[in-house]
């Protein structure tokens, strides 16, 4: 079995800039390549899981989507730095004139991207995490039974702002992906040597 170290993709690789249907809108932060670099170098996978409803919106069809994923994973792959995956959700419950507007399984925090990814890239979700900047990132993670990690990109200042005084706190909370991916990977250690 594999462990995985699931990325969100805006606010925590890339700007938040609002839908991006255009690969020059794709702006990864300049510390994205190395933070996957090392999770690629730590033998976890590298899988990028997103909730895109642009698509159920009709902002960009999914071959636009597909493209912005592809100029992604070339300037990852430049610096030698490898996605093993991206699953996508493109689906929205308010857009019923859309194919797309259903209640799907796989909107996070709905744990259906994880569940497929695991599924196709044997993965157990109980060793593996998922970083985000947003609420429903963390969900994602309880609802799967993956550690949950914050970053404080994108919305996570936000998000660390509705967190204060609740029922709820990640273990890992960093500043960005990169102090997220070293905190992950000394974590797993500890976790590995208490085995
Ligand atoms: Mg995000
Ligand atoms: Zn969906």
């Amino acid at each position: 079995m594999n462990a995985a170290v699931f990325l969100d993709r805006d606010g925590t690789l890339n700007e938040d800039v609002g839908y991006i249907s255009r690969p020059a809108d794709l702006n990864l932060y300049p510390w994205a390549a190395e933070a996957v670099r090392a999770i690629n170098k730590s033998g976890m996978k590298v899988i990028v899981v997103t909730n895109q409803s642009g698509v159920a919106r009709g902002f960009y069809t999914e071959t636009e989507l597909r493209i912005v994923h592809d100029k992604m994973s070339a300037e990852l792959g430049q610096a030698g730095a490898t996605m093993d995956a991206v699953y996508y959700c493109p689906h929205h419950p308010r857009f019923v004139d859309s194919p797309y507007g259903i209640e799907c399984l796989c909107r996070k925090p709905k744990p259906g991207l994880l569940t497929l990814a695991a599924r196709e890239h044997s993965i157990d979700l109980e060793a593996s995490f998922v970083i985000g900047d947003k609420w429903s990132d963390l969900e994602l993670a309880l609802n799967a039974g993956a550690t949950p990690v914050l970053v404080l990109t994108g919305y996570g200042r936000e998000t660390l702002a509705r967190l204060e005084g609740g029922r709820f706190r990640p273990s890992i909370i960093a500043s960005d992906l990169l102090g997220a991916v070293g905190d992950v990977l000394a974590q797993r250690s500890r976790m590995r040597h208490r085995r």
